[in-house]
């Protein structure tokens, strides 16, 4: 269940907003000053923020900034005055959005849903998407570039790295070291393909169990190298 932290002073609508959003399946916290607004959004897991711009002790626009610099979570300001939409708008403040009083209720809502449905599609497209790829004993962490070899770490160099990650995301498919030196070393393959064969020999050192039959990287005569599955 997604929370929400409203932080309204004026009553009547800090308890309007609260109850259609929890109607609406939210779970939400309400505080009605600036110190304890403040306080309660930086030590607790919020999935959005809803501030008033004029409230007792620390203002929303305060409020706002102090938020931005720890959490990425929506912020919604609500406001009536003309002048604060604008420094809203115009401040860089960090804010997602902001609704004028007199809103309706389910108005809202709305907003408050279009927000976390964007947050979440971000936090997702954040997140590291089938980072490791596992073919029979060998294992790599795209994200972090380490390599296991029936379970056992294995210390690569980049290049190393770089050609394994390579082959395990191309398996069964045939190289020629003239494809595999402009795929890797970023350049047309004018450079000396010769530096193809080194690194395959020196893989094969650190992933195959026998080097000279190699279970993983094949050579296949006259066309080049493939990983096998
Ligand atoms: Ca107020």
């Amino acid at each position: 269940m997604n929370k929400i932290l409203i932080i309204e002073d004026e009553e009547a609508i800090a308890e309007l907003e609260k109850d259609y959003l929890e109607l609406s399946g939210f779970d939400v916290d309400l505080e009605k000053d600036g110190e304890s607004g403040l306080e309660k959004a930086l030590s607790n897991d919020y999935d959005l923020f809803i501030l008033d711009v004029m409230l007792p002790g620390i203002d929303g626009f305060e409020i706002c900034q102090e938020i931005r610099k720890e959490k990425n979570a929506p912020i919604l300001m609500v406001s009536a005055r003309k002048e604060d939409i604008d420094k809203i708008r115009g401040l860089g403040l960090g804010a997602d959005d902001y609704i004028t009083k007199p809103f309706s209720p389910g108005e809202l809502v709305a907003r408050v849903k279009a927000h976390l449905s964007r947050y979440d599609r971000i936090v997702e497209s954040l997140m590291p998407d089938n980072s490791i790829i596992k073919i029979r004993g060998l294992k790599i962490d795209t994200t972090s570039k380490e390599v296991w070899v029936n379970g056992e770490t294995k210390s690569l160099t980049a290049r190393e790295y770089d050609l394994l990650e390579f082959f395990m995301k191309h398996p069964n498919q045939v190289y020629s070291k003239e494809d595999i030196f402009r795929e890797l070393w970023n350049m047309d393959a004018i450079g000396d393909i010769a530096t193809v064969t080194v690194h395959v020999k020196k893989l094969r050192e650190k992933i195959e169990v026998d080097p000279a039959k190699p279970q993983y990287v094949e050579t296949v005569w006259g066309m080049g190298y493939r990983f096998k599955v």
